[in-house]
């Protein structure tokens, strides 16, 4: 086996905790980021491209994905599926790079299991309401589907604490800096608590 010399770092949290934007700012100052590109059968929201923000695939191509063993971790969200292929993520590891997997909760226990050396960091909204209003602000989803997403943030908030480290994304550029502390602690030590 290929000896793994990049890292590995899971960022998990709600859905509107704000990871994709943190994540966009942070590849804005570092674009040697590897950021994994996920499989789901979720259909595109506007303005989302095929390869770029996602694989949008059908359940029988997910479904083939996971039987070929070609996912590192998969799980179910709010009706849909999503998923990381493995293949790109153990090249850029190989290759020396930082990678970075955006994923939910049940995810990151997989990633963990199987990869324990992964850095996990939750992002926390910086309150319930503000996670709801941010969820309806983005007017792309509808009631039912913004009510499951509730529903699962509750819990995966009561699970921020099996992470390494926790994040509040109370305003962009704070939180940003403070990612990318995480990401990058040659100049500033990562915390251990
Ligand atoms: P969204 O539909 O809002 O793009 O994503 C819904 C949730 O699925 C988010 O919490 C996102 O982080 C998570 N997600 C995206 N890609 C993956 C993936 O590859 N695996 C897992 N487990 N979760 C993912």
């Amino acid at each position: 086996m290929q000896h793994a010399i990049g890292k590995l770092i899971v960022l998990t949290g709600p859905s509107g905790a704000g990871k994709g934007t943190l994540l966009k700012a942070l590849l804005a100052e570092h674009p040697e980021l590897y950021v994994s590109i996920s499989a789901t059968t979720r259909s595109p929201r506007p303005g989302e491209v095929h390869g770029q923000h996602y694989f949008f695939l059908e359940r029988a191509e997910f479904d083939q994905m996971v039987a070929d063993g070609n996912l590192l971790e998969w799980a179910e969200f709010a009706g849909n599926c999503y998923g990381t292929p493995r293949q790109p993520v153990a090249e850029q590891i190989a290759a020396g790079k930082t990678v970075i997997l955006e994923i939910e909760l049940e995810g990151a226990r997989q990633v963990r299991a199987s990869f324990p050396e992964a850095y996990r960091i939750f992002i926390l909204p910086p309150s319930f309401d503000e996670l709801e209003n941010r969820l309806r602000g983005r007017g792309t989803e509808s009631d039912e589907v913004i009510s499951r997403r509730m529903t699962r943030a509750k819990d995966e908030i009561a699970a921020a604490n099996e992470f390494d480290i926790q994040i509040v994304n109370d305003q962009v550029e704070r939180a940003v800096q403070e990612l990318a502390t995480i990401v990058f602690p040659v100049d500033t030590p990562v915390p251990t608590s």
